[in-house]
């Protein structure tokens, strides 16, 4: 799917608004972008001034790629239910109408027509590359093979007499998508010999001579000083996901410690505490999910950048506006919740009025089986345990603003029983149980995902 240039920063500035900004504040969302290296705009140090990131690639399914590549937003009506705002609106209030709007095409959204400009429609790709400067991400990126091991190598263990892209001359934002496999750390075999526990290797040049061992290349990026935070994206970068389960078996007929993880995975604040790199670990703002839905990663990355060049980047330091950054370049602690998630993006539970079931629930009405009417708790539902947007902006462009029969072509699909429209397209809207899979122990921890009631 592709989503336009306009569509993406009128987005920006209505998820910002919806989030609690204020008006003043999401008004700064113009500053954090226009980076530059002239005319007292903020440089970054990449291309154009463009903050770099890092994205380095682990133990996972590249399901949050491809999450984030297939952003796709419909701007027609309120941008997120209950906000009282609409794209357009909140373009207004971003103070990027009158430039990167104004196209006929925009009129037709803001007035809640749903008209898509294929024309000029851009992939998420060249979006990407607009707004950061995305140095090293091995999905997407043009290097490949002993290049890019050699390209990760020199931002490794940069050599002045060598050259190469010195991570010491900017700063940069580093993503992790996967989990860290500590291969020296025994997995459930207790095997530490390096032989037998599987490790998630990025890559090796074709002679052998460099091998990027991907826990040892996040610890490697993440300790640098001018690694400015560390954003895991996905259930299996935050907490360990599917690759930190455990055996659902005994010791004994496992013959091995099935109380430990098979691969000693561990999410990105997790390993760091656990090699001693404490400092590392408190730069780390997770963004989890299975896969993380694209506007919550762009959210929290969004907040970041315009409290990071409206707070610590400024001649004289101060707090950043949105509470995210201290003035010396810390997060604040009253910013993120006890899994260090962004309140402003995991704040709203699954379980209440964004959930399309609610009402049934209040009633009393539930289902007894996937796809039944009624409220999915008697089934299995994690709802009450679980804290996402996903009710209130909805996956795959399902949201609440939609007409009914707009719905892949299945009428009524986003219709409620009593004739409504349902809230946020996600789980419970197609009759599946919340999984929960933005909490940590997810997979473990709620299983089973459904319950025979
Ligand atoms: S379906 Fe789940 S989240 Fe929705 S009301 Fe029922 S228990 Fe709560
Ligand atoms: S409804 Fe629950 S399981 Fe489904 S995507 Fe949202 S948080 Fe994850």
């Amino acid at each position: 799917m592709a989503i336009t240039r306009r569509q993406f920063v009128t987005r920006l500035g209505a998820l910002a608004a919806a989030s609690g900004m204020a008006q003043a504040d999401v008004s700064k969302l113009v500053e954090a972008f226009a980076f530059g290296t002239s005319g007292g705009k903020v440089n970054l140090g990449g291309t154009l001034g463009k903050p770099r990131v890092i994205w380095i690639h682990g133990a996972e399914c590249t399901g949050c790629s491809t999450s984030v590549l297939g952003i796709f937003e419909n701007t027609g009506g309120e941008a997120i239910v209950g906000s009282g705002v609409t794209t357009g609106a909140a373009a207004g209030l971003a103070g990027i109408l009158p430039t990167e709007l104004g196209g006929s095409d925009f009129t037709l959204h803001a007035l809640g027509y749903n008209v898509e400009s294929y024309s000029t429609a851009m992939n998420i790709a060249d979006v990407v590359v607009d707004v950061i400067d995305l140095q090293y991400h091995e999905t997407v990126m043009g290097m490949a093979s002993d290049l890019a091991a050699q390209w990760l190598e020199d931002f490794r263990n940069y050599n002045p007499t060598l050259g190469g892209p010195n991570p010491g001359d900017a700063p940069f934002v580093l993503v992790v998508e996967g989990a860290l496999q500590d291969h020296l750390g025994g997995g459930a075999w207790n095997d530490t010999s390096d032989t037998s526990v599987p490790w998630c290797s990025i890559g090796m040049s074709a002679d052998g001579t460099i091998e990027h061992d991907m826990a040892e290349t996040v610890v490697d990026l993440a300790t640098k000083d001018t690694c400015l935070a560390i954003i895991p994206i996905g259930q299996c970068a935050t907490f360990g996901g599917y690759p930190a389960c455990k055996p659902p078996i005994s010791t004994d007929v496992a013959g091995f410690d099935t109380s430990m993880s098979q691969t000693g995975a561990k999410g990105t604040y997790d390993y760091l505490v656990g090699k001693g790199h404490t400092a590392a670990a408190n730069k780390v703002i997770n963004v989890p999910g299975c896969p993380t839905n694209p506007w919550w990663f762009t959210l929290t990355v969004v907040m970041f950048l315009v409290d990071l060049v409206n707070g610590p980047l400024k001649p004289t330091p101060v707090d950043g506006p949105l509470g995210v950054l201290k003035a010396d370049g810390s997060i604040n602690a009253t910013a993120v919740d006890g899994d260090r998630r962004l309140k402003a993006v995991y704040g709203t539970p699954i379980h209440g009025p964004y959930c399309p079931r609610y009402r049934d629930y209040v009633k009393g009405i539930f289902a007894s089986k996937p796809g039944e009417a009624g409220c999915l708790q008697k089934i299995g539902c994690k709802g009450p345990a679980t804290n996402s947007l996903c009710g209130v902006h909805g996956w795959n462009n399902q949201q609440p603003q939609n007409p009914a029969t707009w719905d892949y072509g299945v009428p009524g699909v986003n219709l409620a029983p009593n004739g409504t429209t349902r809230t946020g397209g996600h789980c419970t809207t197609a009759g599946h149980p919340c999984m929960a899979c933005t909490e940590k122990g997810y997979p473990d921890s709620f299983v089973p995902f459904i319950a025979r009631s």
